[in-house]
């Protein structure tokens, strides 16, 4: 038997794999899309996912895809369709330029996608969807109708600017963020999901069953609205848009089973749906950007703006989870309370700019001496905490002592003035019995209390 060596392939090659995998991908989405909709008689397609394949696929992989985007739209073109070479080449040409110049106009500038906003999403709409689909609408209509009839060419343009639209946006964001997001899916909330995908199945295919004569009931699909929102509220957009796509996947699929019995009263309900189905998406999308933002404005909120640490309320809530992790593992979790000794003193000596150096020098000084899963935060003034878990007594003494003796050797200096100060701690283990983590504050708080009676710099173990 022969066992193939592990290698790293050359980019080139890689390229040239990239190029072969996404051409084959954008003939076989044509090709499923084609059966459909040719079937209803249908053209150009009212929803074009390759589209969608091929924007994302450009705005991965950047120019070096445009060539598999011109492969697999001349192939679609030329073998489904039968289309002459003047037609096929044009449109190919079109198909390539539309997701490859609105890719690389969204590639620049966007960064990190954790940290997409609404403006991002604009973008994304604006040169991902828009330009996109504007350049090969009007690539597609100009091959197919000429320029000479305006109102042929006007309406193939629209209808190829939809099918575009509605195609990249229904594959491209979900394809992009599986791609770049590797948090994995909430599998918690899986029932959740299956509630909402269900939701949105019966929603379109509701439309199916609304008997003749009823049109009123032709509105029922813009109902999925709601369930969208609930999407884009509970779950991260990645796992929001894969639900999304998925379900969409599993009707496009189920109508094209159907595709050669739907009657012209099928066909005429087919807009609907599909309008609802984008509408639902960007819902998703723009939700989910909105989300995002507020998300990133509370873990500014929750920053103290001198230091930089979590402030009072992050912590508790932090700590919180602490205690209900060290409870399940039974393992010690220790909380110190640090405060500055005589610190109005500082204040009115050097300044209160000096005092606030001091004030961060402190906190930097607590992040680097402390390990990674150690939550420092500022609880206000010149008092700090430190939850540090899984640390019993003995070793959260020695830590404090270690913490105590490095603030006492740290010069601050500011403008011509040096000078250093001095911390007191107090040090309680977190217990069963603790109803919430301020009793356990308190504790700390009392044994703080105790090392500045007891002369400050230094360090006093809580009575549990
Ligand atoms: P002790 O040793 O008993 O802790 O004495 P102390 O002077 O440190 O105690 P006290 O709590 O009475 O004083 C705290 C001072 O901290 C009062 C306040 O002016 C100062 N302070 C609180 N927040 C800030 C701040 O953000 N910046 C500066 N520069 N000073 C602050
Ligand atoms: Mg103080
Ligand atoms: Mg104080």
């Amino acid at each position: 038997m022969v066992v193939l060596q592990s290698r790293v392939d050359s980019p080139a090659l890689q390229t040239l794999r990239a190029n072969f995998a996404v051409a084959a991908i954008y003939f076989v989405t044509s090709a499923l899309l084609d059966h459909f909709f040719s079937a209803l008689g249908l053209f150009p397609a009212p929803f074009w996912p390759a589209a969608g394949v091929a924007l994302f696929a450009a705005f991965m992989g950047s120019w070096k895809i445009w060539p598999a985007i011109f492969i697999g739209s001349f192939c679609s073109n030329a073998i489904l369709f039968g289309s002459p070479l003047e037609a096929a080449i044009p449109i190919s040409l079109g198909n390539m330029l539309g997701p490859g110049i609105g890719a690389l106009m969204l590639r620049h500038g966007l960064g990190r996608w954790e940290s997409w906003g609404l403006r991002e999403v604009l973008r994304f709409l604006a040169f991902g969807v828009i330009l996109h689909a504007a350049i090969t609408g009007f690539a597609g209509a100009t091959t197919i109708a000429g320029f000479m009839a305006f109102d042929a060419w006007a309406g193939m343009f629209v209808r190829w600017f939809v099918s575009d639209a509605a195609g990249t946006l229904l594959i491209a964001p979900p394809a992009i963020l599986w791609w770049l997001d590797r948090r994995p899916l909430a599998r918690e909330r899986l029932g959740e999901m299956a509630i909402i995908a269900a939701l949105l199945v019966s929603i379109a295919a509701s439309q199916f069953f609304v008997p003749a004569g009823n049109e009123a009931f032709l509105g029922l699909p813009y109902l999925v609205l709601v369930p969208c929102t609930w999407l884009a509220l509970r779950f991260t957009p990645r796992d929001a848009c894969t639900l999304f796509a998925a379900v969409i996947l599993i009707a496009v699929a189920g109508l094209a089973a159907m595709g050669d019995t739907l009657t012209l009263a099928g066909v005429v309900r087919v807009p609907i749906p599909g309008l609802a189905i984008v509408g639902g998406m960007l819902n998703v999308i723009l939700v989910g950007a909105l989300m995002m933002e507020r998300d990133a404005a509370l873990r500014l909120a929750a920053l103290d703006d001198l230091t930089g640490l979590p402030n009072r309320r992050a912590f508790e809530s932090r700590a919180e989870q602490e205690q209900a992790r060290a409870r399940r593992y039974g393992q010690p979790v220790a909380l110190v309370e640090i405060d500055i000794d005589r610190f109005k003193g500082v204040n009115d000596t050097y300044g209160h700019a000096a005092g606030d150096r001091t004030l961060s020098m402190l906190a930097k000084l607590l992040l680097r001496q402390l390990r990674a899963q150690d939550v420092v935060a500022r609880l206000g003034g010149e008092e700090f905490v430190a939850l540090l878990p899984e640390t019993d007594m003995d070793r959260a003494l020695a830590v404090c002592e270690r913490l105590r003796a490095a603030v006492a050797a740290m010069k601050i200096e500011y403008g011509e003035q040096s000078f250093s100060v001095t911390v007191s701690l107090g040090v309680t283990v977190l217990l069963g019995s603790d109803g919430s983590i301020g009793q356990a504050l308190a504790r700390a708080d009392k044994a703080l209390y105790r090392a500045k009676a007891e002369g400050r710099n230094r360090v006093v173990a809580a009575e549990n």
